[in-house]
């Protein structure tokens, strides 16, 4: 399926009207859509057909950015007629068309600083080898609600054009997706009214957190899932390989995105590695690269190189609040 959607994804350009599908941002365009899946493809020596099989839906969500066009495709390369091609189509694939990136840019009035914590996971007892990883739920309780009392505004990547106007700005950030994300730390969020950001391994889903426990922590609006890739795979290593690294950042969004039926506009970089590369490829499908670089980021600093303060499950309260800055 990956191929057929890396196909589409470099084809579409060839195909008349020359848009590419995933960057269709107006609903004035879906007739667009129609002509471009049913008109043919000329690449190399070969042609290519694609086919629309139901009238796509369209999702407007008022008062936000986001325009959601969902259909199912029907695409295979071929060098059979038309008619001949469309009646052995098989293979549906499901795309979930997004608007571009570069919409939610604040504006430059000020500089603007704020911390972005990165955390991992969380239990009450001692975890063993990557304890550090494992922060207390009875200290992250702790943590959110001095955020809470001392009027800190949780943040997710979506509230990124509110920023300006947005007093005490903080992220709280979980990467890789672990189940106690759910057990642990999703209790307390609903305890607070808190929101955090996590950063989904799609490998790991159905093996640490089901799509279940996704779906209905996101539907909450306390949890705004974004990319981690699909495999954990350190970017700046396969960086030469521009399929590889395509189908991590690509492929990732549309399945996170496929599940939660919300715009991806993020990517963590496993183990924090990337390089130019890894920031031009992220930036034809993202918004933001977060990396592990420490300290309080600033608005002048490249969204593509946002910097996160680690919290760990030895750092105290002081060392938390020292860490807001
Ligand atoms: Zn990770």
């Amino acid at each position: 399926m990956f191929l057929i959607l890396i196909f589409l994804f470099s084809s579409c350009q060839t195909v008349k009207p020359g848009e590419n599908f995933s960057r269709i941002q107006e609903v004035a365009k879906i007739t667009e859509i129609d002509e471009i899946f049913t008109a043919t493809a000329e690449t190399a020596n070969e042609t290519t057909y694609y086919y629309i099989e139901q009238e796509p839906e369209i999702t407007t969500e008022p008062e936000t950015t986001e325009t959601k066009i969902e259909t199912t495709v029907f695409a295979e390369k071929t060098d059979k007629s038309e008619e001949a091609f469309i009646k052995t189509l098989v293979t549906p694939v499901k795309i979930l068309i997004t608007p571009e990136p570069g919409s939610l840019e604040p504006p430059v009035n000020s500089v603007k600083k704020f911390p972005v914590l990165m955390y991992h996971t969380s239990s009450e007892n001692n975890p063993g080898a990557l304890a550090d990883l494992y922060v207390k739920p009875s200290e992250f309780e702790k943590q959110i609600k001095y955020l809470s009392e001392n009027n800190y505004i949780f943040c997710t990547f979506d509230d990124w054009h509110k920023l300006q106007n947005t007093e005490k700005p903080v992220f709280i950030t979980f990467d890789d997706g672990y189940e106690e994300n759910y057990t642990e730390i999703f209790p307390i969020l609903k305890k607070y009214n808190a929101k955090i950001t996590i950063f989904l391994v799609v490998n790991t889903v159905n093996i640490q957190l089901t799509e279940d426990m996704i779906r209905e922590m996101s539907d909450s609006g306390l949890v705004k899932f974004e990319s981690h890739t699909l495999t954990h795979v350190k970017l700046a290593e396969i960086s030469s390989d521009d399929r590889r690294l395509t189908e991590e950042l690509l492929n990732s969004k549309i399945k996170i995105e496929e599940i939660t039926g919300k715009r991806v506009f993020a990517i963590s970089y496993p183990n924090g590695y990337f390089n130019k590369k890894v920031k031009e490829k992220a930036r034809e499908f993202y918004d933001f690269g977060i990396s592990t670089v420490g300290g309080i980021h600033r608005t002048d600093i490249d969204n593509f190189e946002i910097r996160r303060i680690g919290v760990g499950r030895y750092d105290s309260l002081n060392d938390f609040i020292k860490f807001l800055g």
